[in-house]
């Protein structure tokens, strides 16, 4: 491709709105442009791109046997009625209505219309296993879009589903995907890790979800530092063995603590130690009230608490409900003497505090030699918190680090949620009617992009892998004015593609520093130069990822890049 006649409009400033590296190289490179929050167009690099990862998995999910097909964006929202997740979705699913007044979704994921679909074609287990998959734009209106393509209201998914007759062949399925996963994010060159992960309100049980290792993850993975286990930070269970104190319990007291708010203000301003005070969180789990009691050290994990209780949501509460249920703000809430509607349930840690402090449920006070149990009662201690860096993993080995990574793919053992729902059964070798059993399997495509570009950049831009980049070759002529220069450039352009190479050629009337701030910028792989020692038949040849630089007669220029390219 002549860069004269292509579309990539770079640009020299960093764009205001974008705080992420991806986001602003995307932008600044000329891959992509916003057509509204969390809604881009991919310019022609970034098609490029996406189009080189999009084979890779293609060939990954061809070699487990998956078939893919194509699924309609628009949903009828009879079909989100019958699995109930119309509701159960929430705002992020975009609804609209045809001219009939008809209600419709855009698709924010496809298990009802696959699952409707195979209903009727998938009807004898000799048909069994099945799995389709595909490449398809999804819609989800995100409360907060942000960092450019890595959380859009538009995005790229691949989305496979997989049918089964009993849950070994379920297990087998998963085992087959899990590896993909891994082929597929090893070829893309991303350092990632699989974890253990949430498998949330929709039935099912296993499930991993894929990470890129990077700063600006939204998640948290902690994993141990001597074994293989790792798991989202929600889902890893607190192993401490806490040790009862042989401390004495002290008469309860109640001391003025005016403005002191935060437990660190309490803590220091009683002169104790932050793991000594006690944290009282109001949180409304489906529709009631609970109070959620930790050491002052610990934080609540929300989606323990959801598993606790098996519920839809869980929320704190509004600083308005704590003071019509404690007549005291968030800062002096506690667990003694408090409404009898709220239940109280605690962390482990809870149980083996001596002489603790906790808010009075008076604006400006706080307990003191508290002690669990003596001055409150507990409906149910549980494991309630987060791990902390440096707590014994749960598989036993060693001891838990965290990194934050990208989610950029999750897979799923379903059961047979959406087929009971659906009414999608099969006949079995008996001829009895069974409910079908179902797997999925997503990849974020466009987010993946976006966090490869996370882990390939440098100061100057991006650094494309072989595999993926948008051009193999950046050919520059230093100065198109000069006759010798562009006619050994447009030689090299043409033979280079003889050879099946995919060239960017920069034959435009720009400046030197020009083109190559902008080569710098789009981090193709190879960049040629062709300048002033064209004329002695000389060309120079610079490796984007390690700044090599080599001169090399034009007669063995080819070779030498195509030995680059192998
Ligand atoms: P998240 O927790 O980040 O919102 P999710 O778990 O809801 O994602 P899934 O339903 O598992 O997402 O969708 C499959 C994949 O699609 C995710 O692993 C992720 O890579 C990608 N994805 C999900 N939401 C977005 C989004 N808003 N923008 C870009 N990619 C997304
Ligand atoms: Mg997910």
């Amino acid at each position: 491709m002549r860069q004269s006649q292509a579309f990539i409009p770079t640009l020299k400033e960093v764009p205001a709105d974008a705080d992420i590296v991806s986001h602003q190289l995307l932008l600044r490179a000329g891959f992509i442009r916003q057509t509204a929050s969390g809604i881009y167009s991919f310019l022609p690099l970034g098609k490029k791109v996406l189009q080189h990862i999009e084979a890779i998995i293609r060939e990954e999910m061809d070699a487990t046997g998956a078939n893919e097909m194509l699924m309609p964006a628009l949903q009828p929202a009879e079909l989100w009625h019958q699995t109930e997740r119309w509701d159960a979705f929430g705002p992020e699913l975009m609804r609209m209505k045809d001219r009939h007044d008809r209600s419709f979704a855009l698709g924010a994921t496809h298990e009802e219309v696959i699952t409707s679909l195979v209903k009727d074609e998938l009807n004898s287990y000799k048909k069994l296993p099945l799995t389709l998959y595909q490449i398809q734009t999804k819609y989800r209106d995100e409360k907060r879009p942000r960092f450019g393509l890595l959380r859009g209201r538009e995005f790229v998914m691949k989305d496979a589903y997989s049918f089964h007759d009993s849950y070994e062949s379920l297990d087998q399925a998963y085992e087959l995907m899990y590896q993909a996963y891994s082929n597929i994010f090893s070829r893309l060159g991303l350092n990632f890790r699989a974890v253990i992960a949430d498998s949330g309100a929709m039935g099912g049980k296993d499930t991993h979800e894929f990470m890129a290792l990077s700063e600006v993850g939204e998640d948290v993975i902690a994993f141990s530092d001597t074994s293989s286990y790792a798991a989202n930070i929600e889902m890893a269970p607190s192993m401490d063995q806490y040790t009862e104190s042989q401390e004495t319990m002290l008469p309860l007291d109640k001391l003025a603590t005016p403005n002191q708010k935060t437990m660190q203000e309490v803590a220091d301003f009683l002169g104790h130690s932050l793991e000594q005070g006690l944290k009282t969180l109001l949180f409304k789990i489906d529709q009631s009230f609970v109070l959620v009691v930790t050491r002052g050290d610990h934080e609540v994990n929300d989606i323990k608490l959801k598993h606790l209780y098996q519920a839809s949501t869980v929320e704190l509460a509004t600083e308005e409900d704590a003071t019509n249920l404690f007549h005291a703000g968030f800062g002096s809430l506690g667990p003694i003497h408090c409404s009898s509607d709220v239940e109280i349930i605690a962390d482990y840690g809870v149980r083996y505090v001596r002489n603790a402090t906790c808010g009075a449920n008076e604006d400006g006070y706080h307990y003191v030699n508290v002690n669990p149990e003596r001055d409150f009662k507990v409906t149910q201690f549980a494991d309630l918190r987060f791990v902390k860096e440096g707590d014994p993993s749960p598989d036993g080995s060693g001891k838990l680090q965290f990194a934050r990574g990208i989610e950029i793919g999750q897979v799923f053992k379903l059961g047979s949620f959406y087929a009971e729902k659906l009414g999608a059964n099969f006949l079995n070798e008996q001829g009895k009617a069974k409910t079908l059993i179902m797997g999925c399997y997503g990849i974020g495509v466009s987010r993946t992009l976006a966090a490869i570009v996370e882990q390939y950049h440098d100061e100057k831009g991006m650094v494309w892998p072989k595999q993926l980049a948008p051009f193999q070759v950046h050919l520059l002529v230093m100065n198109s004015k000069k006759e010798d220069q562009v006619e050994v450039a447009d030689h090299l352009y043409q033979a280079l593609r003889a050879k099946g190479i995919d060239v960017l050629y920069d034959d435009r009337s720009e400046r030197a520093g020009v083109k190559f701030a902008d080569s710098d910028l789009i981090g193709i792989p190879i960049r040629i130069t062709v300048g002033k020692r064209a004329s002695e038949g000389y060309v120079e040849c610079k490796i984007r990822e390690n700044g090599e630089q080599s001169e090399h007669q034009q007669s063995e220029v080819i070779d030498h890049i195509q030995s680059l390219l192998v």
